[in-house]
């Protein structure tokens, strides 16, 4: 077993906020999908969990849920007017992301965000900038910035920290003053190196996360960039006999938003296999 494996804080903390509205008898709304594991969301939909596209869908002064990657000001603003009532699992960590945004934009900072544009946590933290906000993946992407007298650099927190500092280095040049927000959370950089650490130890890696999940993708490039010969499943049921073959060590690792009802289930069924 990876020594870090399955949910992060943020997402059980997450996941514990909605159990505990649906205990009450609650009916708790979320916009999207609370969490990228298509098994644990069927559970908290089988317990009264809607899951929207839009917040038009739903309807007014109902409960809910703001996901653990956070949502921008103006949407949770909205859903205020329409006086929803919010259950905010936003994690801790997201949370100090969007506070830096809007502290230093109010202080004239221009925001330089590293990670990826699409993602629901940087759309939500750009909401929380007032100013030029500037969304870069890489240190070349810094080329197209101008020069400023203030730029705040403040990282998704499921970057790397060298990528943060080479970013940092390359943004010297184009500000006055330069200040850089270390907001990168361990937690899956953290399941990152227990991958790495059961490189050479195992024959091959049994991988338990969503489809949806970009870190459980991480996680398969980084044991395929080991040697190590990847099962990805989502479920017990896709485990083969072919696969395991002659193999001798399994190791077993899961995503961030792997429950561990469902790292146990797979690993009693690998045990009996
Ligand atoms: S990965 Fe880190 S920042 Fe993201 S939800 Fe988990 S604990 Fe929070």
């Amino acid at each position: 077993m990876a020594e870090e494996a399955g949910f992060c804080f943020g997402v059980r903390r997450a996941v514990e906020a909605i159990e505990g509205v649906l205990s009450e008898g609650g009916t708790l709304w979320s916009i999207g999908m609370p969490i990228h594991n298509p098994q644990e969301v069927a559970r908290l939909r089988a317990r009264g969990l809607n899951v929207t596209k839009s917040a038009n869908e739903i309807p007014e002064g109902a409960r809910v849920l703001i996901r653990a990657h956070g949502e921008s000001k103006a949407v949770t603003e909205d859903l205020d007017a329409r006086k929803m009532r919010l259950t905010d699992a936003t994690c801790p960590f997201v949370r100090r992301a969007q506070e830096r945004a809007e502290e230093l934009s109010s202080q004239g900072y221009a925001v330089v965000l590293l990670g990826d544009a699409r993602h629901p946590e940087i759309r939500a933290v750009m909401g929380y900038a007032r100013g030029p906000v500037d969304v870069v993946a890489s240190a070349q992407d810094t080329e197209r910035l101008p020069k400023r007298p203030r730029v705040a650099l403040i990282s998704q927190t499921t970057q790397r920290e060298d990528l943060l500092a080479a970013v940092a280095a390359a943004l010297v040049p184009r500000a006055g003053e330069l200040h850089v927000c270390n907001t990168v959370c361990r937690a899956t950089l953290n399941r990152q190196d227990a991958v790495r650490r059961l490189a050479g130890k195992v024959d091959g890696l049994v991988l338990i996360g969503g489809r949806n999940s970009a870190n459980t993708a991480k996680l398969r490039d980084i044991a395929e960039a080991g040697g190590m010969d990847v099962l990805w499943i989502e479920t017990s049921e896709e485990l083969t006999r072919e696969w395991f073959g002659e193999k001798d060590q399994i190791g077993v690792a899961a995503g961030a938003s792997t429950p561990q009802w469902l790292i146990t289930e797979i690993c009693s069924k690998i045990a009996r296999m």
